[in-house]
């Protein structure tokens, strides 16, 4: 396993972090069989946040004895101080453990930001809880470029995590100049939200980036584990053949397709947006017309009743043109 320092923190991390969203839908007890692996691989780096619903205390339970082998990052979307507070008592609750050693500001926008710094704001609860030694390190998440570059500005922000994959390279120049700033940089969506469906391709790609410190691809089983470990060991240069992979899935995605990050939600009629892209996508690039068509036609609001209010697309960090889009799918659907 390859190792880097964290930028700022210090904090010696594999390349090869481990993601906690999808443990979500698998039961409890199958998480400690899969910190096991991690340990054994080497991976060292695991993020979750207080919004994964299960995924703290999954992991709290699943590293019960062996909790000091791990770099523990988690992050809330709390902006003021109390709740941000609360929070923190929370995370160390259900993670089991009386030290984070990294705690994120979760996807502020650029005003929650400014909230978050101003007097009364997360931040001053982020560096009480760092004062007192419950939390070893202060970092931010984003997804829109604007909050990254705002980010390399602040003087308090260690680490930056964003997404980055084969067709989200938005962030390139910010990702040197954090790495230029010694901020450590956290990769997020490997596979751009399952748009990508060659994981170790993505994986390869992520780190051929020199400057990307930690890459987080969810994992909830075995195998993607043992997929992913394959992959970044693999340190040779990309070859042409995959360079020429990585041209086509850029051509087929192009840079109109859904993340599946679900903040445009809810929408005002009911209907499941990043559900019906995810269905599309069955539907014009997998091949799976019979089955897309099948789920598809059980969703209880189709893409036909959106009333165009344009709520979704003021939520939507990637500036979705989503009205347009679901006008394309319900075409596809026939409703
Ligand atoms: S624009 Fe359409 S999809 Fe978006 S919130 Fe309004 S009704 Fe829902
Ligand atoms: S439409 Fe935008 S906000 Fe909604 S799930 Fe997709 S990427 Fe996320």
């Amino acid at each position: 396993m390859e190792y880097r320092i964290l930028g700022k923190t210090g904090l010696r991390v594999s390349r090869l972090g481990f993601g906690g969203i999808p443990i979500q839908r698998i039961d409890s007890e199958r998480v400690k069989p899969l910190m096991r692996q991690l340990q054994q691989a080497g991976v060292n780096y695991i993020d979750t946040a207080r919004g994964y619903t299960v995924s703290e205390s999954y992991l709290g339970q699943a590293l019960e004895g062996i909790r000091d082998q791990f770099i523990l990052a988690t992050k809330s979307m709390a902006r003021t101080r109390e709740a941000m507070a609360s929070d923190i008592q929370t995370s160390l609750s259900n993670l089991r453990t009386g030290y984070i050693d990294l705690y994120q500001v979760h996807n502020p926008s650029l005003d929650q930001l400014d909230q978050v710094c101003a007097p009364g704001g997360a931040l001053e609860a982020l560096r009480e809880a760092k004062a007192a030694g419950k939390i070893g390190h202060i970092g931010l998440t984003a997804h829109s470029a604007d909050v990254f570059e705002r980010a390399l500005s602040l003087d308090w922000v260690e680490t930056i995590m964003f997404p980055y994959n084969i067709v989200e390279t938005q962030g390139e120049d910010l990702i040197r100049r954090a790495a230029a700033q010694n901020i450590g940089f956290i990769a997020m969506k490997p596979l751009a939200g399952g748009a990508i469906e060659d994981a170790a391709l993505a994986m390869r790609f992520q780190v051929s980036n020199p400057d990307l410190t930690v890459t987080i691809p969810g994992m909830a089983t075995e195998a993607e584990i043992a997929q992913n470990l394959a992959a970044v060991e693999d340190r040779s240069a990309l070859s042409a053949e995959e360079q020429a992979k990585m041209a086509a899935i850029r051509e087929q995605l192009g840079t109109r397709f859904c993340r599946r990050c679900d903040y445009c939600a809810p929408c005002t009629v009911g209907i499941n947006i990043s559900g019906t892209f995810l269905m599309q996508g069955y539907l014009t690039r997998y091949g799976l017309e019979d089955w897309a068509r099948a789920r598809y036609s059980a969703f209880p609001v189709k893409a036909s009743a959106c009333v165009e209010c344009g709520v979704c697309e003021s939520r939507c960090p990637y500036q979705l043109p989503i009205r347009e889009m679901l006008k394309t799918a319900a075409a596809q659907f026939g409703e």
